[in-house]
């Protein structure tokens, strides 16, 4: 019997995503033997006519990682929806935009301009840009066009799983393979990780007070901290109140709080407005002067609450700017 094909590929990522998977180590040897890879760019010499020359649904699955931020992003997605059975969106970036989603705080002219004019290490004097087309001797090269803003990738095809995390734990992709590969797998659109909050069962939880007020965050690199007591209750900016857990507490593990790169649970609409939220309700005082100062201590509130989600977010972009958040495109 024939083993079933799978897909793995890259859009605006970082390459961390492919790490995870190199992380399930002997396990791959598993994989390998009850699948074939019919596409996986960054390990394996297929092109994108092989996808192409596929039958629609060939795939019995494909999973992508990264953002969709350009034409060639966009049409890679469209591309293997059509030839996937089973189409999951693999970590942050592409669950909820991740961390390239913050550049939807800028618009592309100005994110072009710093990139190819005002850096300090941009020697450009011709200010020359990257262009759709250009004649060479040899004929004419085309580049992919940067699009206005960053979107999660089910902003662009239907996503039939998620599995969340920057990157996804290695433990979730075991699971997500394994529910794959027996066909117990959950009604479509689940998020393929625990629907709790981290701090449930978190191992620092017992040094959390039921009624913790905070007086200031700190920043982790600036003080000690102690590696039994909960981060929050030690004033400093832990996400695990709003977070999913499924990551086995790696970062608390590691003595640093939970940045939130698996997302929120199912209950939740927008991450970063639950994050906030969470904290507010944690402020140590009805002094409006002294709220005020207490919140100047978060010294990058978009970054923070919005770190892997911005596209996913109700706020998507810039307020003011072009936003074409859409549905799934035709
Ligand atoms: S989810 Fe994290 S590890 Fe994966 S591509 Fe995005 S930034 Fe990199
Ligand atoms: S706030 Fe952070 S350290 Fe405290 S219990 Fe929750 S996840 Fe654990």
């Amino acid at each position: 019997m024939s083993k079933p094909k799978v897909g793995f590929y890259w859009c605006a990522s970082c390459g961390g995503c492919e790490e995870s998977v190199v992380d399930l180590a002997e396990a791959i040897l598993d994989v390998t033997a009850a699948v074939d890879f019919v596409f996986f760019p960054v390990a394996m010499d297929f092109k994108r006519s092989d996808v192409e020359a596929m039958a629609d649904g060939a795939m019995a699955a494909c999973m992508i990682n990264g953002a969709i931020r350009s034409s060639e992003q966009r049409a890679m997605a469209k591309l293997l929806r059509r030839k996937a059975q089973i189409l999951i969106a693999y970590g942050a970036c592409s669950h909820q935009g991740g961390i390239p989603g913050l550049a939807n705080l800028f618009d592309r002219q100005s994110i072009l301009q710093t990139v190819y004019r005002d850096t300090p290490s941009t020697v450009n004097p011709g200010d020359i840009r990257p262009e759709a087309s250009t004649r060479i001797p040899h004929g004419e090269v085309e580049l992919p066009v940067l699009d206005e803003q960053v979107k999660s990738l089910d902003q662009v095809v239907p996503v039939d799983y998620y599995i969340p995390g920057c990157a996804p734990p290695v433990q979730l992709l075991k699971d997500a393979l394994a529910a794959i590969l027996t066909g117990r797998l959950p009604p479509k659109g689940s998020v393929l990780a625990p629907d709790k909050a981290l701090c449930e069962q978190c191992p620092r939880a017992p040094s959390k007070p039921d009624n913790l007020l905070i007086d200031q965050f700190k920043r982790p690199h600036l003080e000690r901290i102690d590696p039994e007591k909960c981060l929050l209750a030690q004033g400093f900016l832990c996400l695990g109140p709003a977070t999913r857990g499924g990551c086995g507490w790696a970062c608390i593990n590691a003595n640093m709080p939970c940045t939130g790169c698996l997302g929120p649970v199912s209950r939740t609409r927008d991450y970063g407005g639950a994050a906030m939220s969470a904290l507010a309700s944690l402020v140590n005082s009805n002094d409006e002067a002294q709220i005020a100062a207490m919140l100047e201590t978060i010294v990058d509130p978009a970054g923070t609450f919005y770190r892997y989600g911005l596209p996913a977010s109700l706020l998507f972009a810039r307020a003011g700017a072009n936003a074409d958040k859409g549905g799934h495109e035709p």
